[in-house]
């Protein structure tokens, strides 16, 4: 089977679980505290590995993250692209409030510490046909979508978090650009929220980019150049949608790696996106592939 080498980030999760998030000048108290391995790279890789898809994991852990290292180890993935470095891990303090939502601060810490080097030792374990999946939390990432194009993989880019060097970075070599609302705001400038705008926006802007574009409990649409396809969400409680778009985003690429067409990976990813917001928890809310399954029967 093809194989998909993620480059991403490694966080301890700190999340906080709130009645309402916290505004500027206030204190409020937490109902509780959880402490878990995370980060977009971490969760993306788990989902990937749960799918049932072959991943490396190329990133970096600080001191206090061998259970990082760990925790990817267990679902399959393979490790031995992982460095330890001196210093802090990366973290994000998260919050959750009663209805399920989160907003998130994340200190990038050895995320920051992927090198040039690094990368490209992992892309030389990679072969034609195979993936690329790149995010915004680690460091080097223009470097790194310059390498996979050299080296003719199929790059996938989620570009979170939105900073401004990424919205000024060129985004040519990407193959597929997996993205929420707010993202694709960010990217094409489009200030209007309906779907069909941001779609109209995109197509303009990535004109030879596939985008899947994820709109929470709207569901998904996948933008080529040739068709659009639209995916309605399941209809479920959700109570942590922390992770959401990670399952989603492991789930599609899994799909796709095995040789499922576009609908086909998109219902895959939808059903196990809302498995996973009706759990409370980042990796430890993603499914299995045969919860999936189950699911979808
Ligand atoms: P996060 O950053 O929280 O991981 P995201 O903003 O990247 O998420 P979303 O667009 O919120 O991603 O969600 C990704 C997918 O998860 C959606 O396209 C949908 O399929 C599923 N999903 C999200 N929220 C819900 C929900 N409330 N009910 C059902 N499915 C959901």
């Amino acid at each position: 089977m093809r194989k998909i080498l993620n480059i991403g980030s490694l966080n301890l999760d700190r999340t906080l679980y709130v009645d309402k998030f916290v505004q500027a000048g206030e204190t409020v108290r937490a109902n509780e505290l959880r402490t878990s391995a995370g980060g977009k790279g971490l969760n993306q890789s788990i989902a990937l590995a749960r799918a049932g898809a072959t991943v490396i994991h190329t990133g970096a852990i600080g001191c206090d993250g061998e259970f990082l290292r760990a925790a990817l180890e267990n679902e399959g993935v393979d490790v031995t692209d992982i460095k330890k470095v001196d210093g802090a891990n990366g973290q994000a303090l998260i919050q959750v409030d009663e209805q399920g939502q989160n907003c998130i601060i994340v200190y990038p810490g050895s995320n920051n510490s992927i090198t040039p080097e690094q990368i490209d030792n992992s892309l030389k374990r990679l072969q034609a046909g195979d993936m690329v999946l790149l995010q915004n939390e680690t460091s080097n990432l223009s470097y790194a979508l310059s390498a996979a194009r050299a080296a003719g993989l199929y790059i996938v880019l989620n570009p979170s978090p939105l900073t401004d060097s990424l919205k000024k970075m060129n985004l040519g070599a990407v193959n597929c650009l997996i993205l929420n609302e707010t993202e694709a705001k960010g990217l094409t400038g489009c200030d209007d929220n309906s779907p069909r705008q941001l779609i109209s926006a995109l197509r303009k802007k990535y004109s030879d980019t596939d985008c899947l574009l994820t709109l929470g409990a709207e569901g998904a649409i996948y933008i080529s150049p040739e068709k659009i396809y639209s995916c309605p969400a399941y209809k479920v409680k959700a109570v942590d949608t922390t992770a959401a778009g990670d399952t989603f985003t492991g789930y599609f690429l899994a799909a796709l790696l095995k040789g499922e067409d576009i609908a086909a990976a998109l219902e895959q990813a939808s059903a196990a996106a809302a498995l996973a917001v009706t759990h409370i928890g980042a990796a430890g809310s993603i499914p299995n592939f045969a919860e999936v399954e189950k699911f979808v029967q």
